[in-house]
C-alpha cells in the first residue's frame, strides 16, 4: 500500500482539556453542575469582581494529581499558578489562572494500539487551569454570555508531537479519555464539553527530522471529529505544499457539516499572553507522602484490567475491550468474577444480556441487575440447576427487580428435573403414549431416541436434565416387554 500522503508525513500533537469532576469550582464555592439557568452559579470570585480572592479547591487538586499519575507523569514537588492574560468577553477577570513554567506534572506517557501497531506516546505536561465562560453568538443581534462554566476546574494534558496519523490521534484521545474516566477524575461527557481537545498538525517530508509549520484545530469534542478534522486539514496543507505554497502558523476551526477547516486567527510566536506568577495564590508545594497516598488510591486502569482479562481470564481482546467499555461495567465484571463466576461465562452473559439494558451517563451507569444477583444466576447455571437458555428467562424477570435468581427460578418453575424417579415416571408415560415409535425403536430404529427426548422436554417445558433423560430413556426402551401402562399424572405418586 502506498503511504497515504505521498512523500509527506503528518506530525500531530493534542492538547486535551478535561474537566475535573468536582462539585464546586476551582477557586470558589460555586457549583459546577451542567445545565443550570445562565449566570446562576456565579459569585464575586468567578465573576472577577475587584477585591475577590481565589482559594484553591483541594479536591480539584487531588483529582488533577490522580489524573497526572494515571497518565504516568511525575508530579512536581513545586508548581506555580500563573496568569494568562487575554481579552475576551467570556473571561471576566481579563486573565485565566493557569500554570505555565512550572506545571503540576510532567513527562508522562500512554500506550496506544493504532494502525502503526502498539506505540507509546509522550505526554509533555499536565497542568491545572480554570475554564472560561460560554458565549453564544447570533441570538438576534446579540451575543450572550453565561459565566456558570467560568472557574470550572480543568487539567490540560499537552501531548508530545508523537502521533503520525488521524487514526492514531483518535486512538490517543480515546485512551486519555478512558484513562481519566477509570481514574474517576473526569466524567467523560464529550457532548457536555467536559472532554475536548485542540489538535495540532503539520507535515514534513518523510525521512526528515525537522517539524513543519503547524495549524492548531480548536475545540474538538468528539473522537470522530478529531480524525475527520485532521484528515481534512492534512489534505489542505498537502494541496498547498504540493502546489509550492508556504504555510503560516494558524489557529483554525473545523466545520463538520462542510468537512472543512477555516481560519480563526494567525498564530504569533509569542501570543502575547504576558504570563506571570499569580500573586493571589501561593506556589503549590506537594509532599511526597501525599502524592504517594493518591497513587495507592488509584483504581485499576482500563489497560491493566484488559491485560488481566486477556492473559489470566482468557477473554478475547474484543471481550476484554467490552468489559472495559465503562468503569461501572468493569466493576460489575470484577465483582462477579470475585463472587466465583467463570470469567468467560460472566463476560459472555454480560455482553449478550446485561449491556443491552445498561445505560451510561458520564461516570454513572444504570445497571439492570446487581453483581450479587448475577453471581447467583451464573452459579445456578454452573451447577446445572438451570440451563443457559433458562438463565436468559430468569435474567429477563430479574431486570430492575430486587429479586434473587433462586426466587425467580422457583416462581417460574424452571428448575431442571434431575430426579430419577420423577423422570422415570414421565418416561413411562411417554412410552405409553407412543407405542408405534417404541416398536420401531425396539426394531432397531435407535435414531428415534431424539424423538423421545423431545417428548420428555415437551412434557416438562424444557426442564428435564438432558443427559440423564437420554440415559434413562435408553434403559427403559431397551427393556422387553414394554412397561405396563399406568395413568398417573406426570409428577404423581405411585398408584
Ligand atoms: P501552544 O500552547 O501555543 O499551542 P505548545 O507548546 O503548548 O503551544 O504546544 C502545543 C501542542 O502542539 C503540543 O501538543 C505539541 O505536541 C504540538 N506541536 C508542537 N509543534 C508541532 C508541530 N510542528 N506539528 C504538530 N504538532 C506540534
Ligand atoms: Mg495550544
Ligand atoms: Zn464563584
Amino acid at each position: 500500500m502506498p503511504p497515504p500522503y505521498d512523500d509527506w508525513e503528518p506530525v500531530i500533537g493534542l492538547e486535551i482539556h478535561a474537566q475535573l469532576c468536582t462539585r464546586t469550582k476551582l477557586f470558589c464555592g460555586c457549583e459546577t453542575s451542567f445545565g443550570a439557568a445562565p449566570n446562576t452559579h456565579t459569585c464575586p470570585v468567578c465573576l472577577g469582581l475587584p477585591g475577590a480572592l481565589p482559594v484553591l479547591n483541594e479536591h480539584a487538586l487531588r483529582l488533577a494529581t490522580m489524573g497526572a499519575l494515571a497518565l504516568g507523569c511525575t508530579v512536581n514537588a513545586r508548581s506555580v499558578f500563573a496568569r494568562k492574560n487575554y481579552f475576551y468577553p467570556d473571561l471576566p477577570k481579563g486573565y485565566q489562572i493557569s500554570q505555565f513554567e512550572l506545571p503540576l506534572a510532567s513527562d508522562g506517557h500512554l500506550t496506544i494500539a493504532a494502525d502503526l501497531g502498539r506505540r507509546t506516546v509522550g505526554i509533555t505536561r499536565v497542568h491545572m487551569e480554570e475554564d472560561a465562560g460560554k458565549s453564544t453568538h447570533g441570538v438576534g443581534e446579540l451575543s450572550l454570555i453565561d459565566l456558570n462554566r467560568a472557574g470550572t476546574p480543568l487539567i490540560e494534558i499537552v501531548g508530545e508531537p508523537d502521533l503520525r496519523s488521524p487514526a492514531e490521534a483518535r486512538d490517543y484521545m480515546k485512551q486519555v479519555h478512558q484513562t481519566l474516566m477509570f481514574a474517576a477524575v473526569n466524567d467523560g461527557n464529550l457532548e457536555q464539553g467536559s472532554f475536548r481537545c485542540d489538535a495540532n498538525v503539520s507535515l514534513r517530508k518523510r525521512g526528515t527530522e525537522t517539524f513543519g509549520v503547524r495549524a492548531e484545530l480548536k475545540n474538538i469534542n468528539s473522537f470522530r471529529f478529531v480524525e475527520d478534522a485532521l484528515e481534512v486539514e492534512i489534505q489542505r496543507q498537502l494541496r498547498l505544499l504540493q502546489g509550492g505554497g508556504k504555510l503560516t502558523p494558524q489557529t483554525r476551526g473545523y466545520n463538520a457539516e462542510k468537512r472543512e477547516t477555516y481560519l480563526l486567527r494567525h498564530k504569533e510566536d509569542n501570543e502575547g499572553y504576558r504570563y506571570f506568577p499569580e500573586p493571589d495564590l501561593p506556589p503549590l508545594v506537594l509532599d511526597d507522602g501525599w502524592v504517594n497516598a493518591l497513587r495507592e488510591a488509584l483504581p485499576p486502569s482500563a489497560s491493566s484490567r484488559r491485560e488481566t482479562y486477556e492473559t489470566e481470564y482468557q477473554l478475547t481482546a474484543y471481550a476484554a475491550g467490552v468489559m472495559t467499555s465503562h468503569p461501572k461495567v468493569a466493576q460489575l465484571f470484577d465483582d462477579v468474577v470475585a463472587g466465583g463466576a467463570k470469567p468467560v461465562k460472566a463476560a459472555n452473559f454480560i455482553q449478550a444480556e446485561v449491556l443491552r439494558d445498561t445505560k451510561t451517563h458520564g461516570l454513572d451507569a444504570s445497571l439492570p441487575i446487581t453483581s450479587n444477583q448475577l453471581i447467583e444466576l451464573l452459579a445456578l447455571v454452573a451447577k446445572g440447576a438451570i440451563s443457559g437458555k433458562q438463565a436468559k428467562r430468569v435474567y429477563a424477570a430479574m431486570v430492575d427487580s430486587k429479586r434473587s435468581a433462586g426466587d425467580i427460578v422457583t416462581e417460574l418453575g424452571l428448575a431442571v428435573i434431575a430426579d430419577e424417579d420423577t423422570l422415570r415416571s414421565l418416561i413411562d408415560q411417554v412410552v405409553v403414549d407412543h407405542p408405534k415409535q417404541v416398536a420401531s425403536y425396539r426394531a432397531g430404529k435407535t435414531a428415534l431416541l431424539g424423538f423421545f427426548v423431545g417428548q420428555l422436554m415437551k412434557a416438562t417445558r424444557g426442564s428435564a436434565d438432558p443427559k440423564l433423560s437420554s440415559k434413562l430413556l435408553k434403559q427403559v426402551l431397551a427393556t422387553q416387554p414394554p412397561a405396563p401402562p399406568h395413568s398417573a399424572p406426570p409428577e404423581g405418586n405411585q398408584p
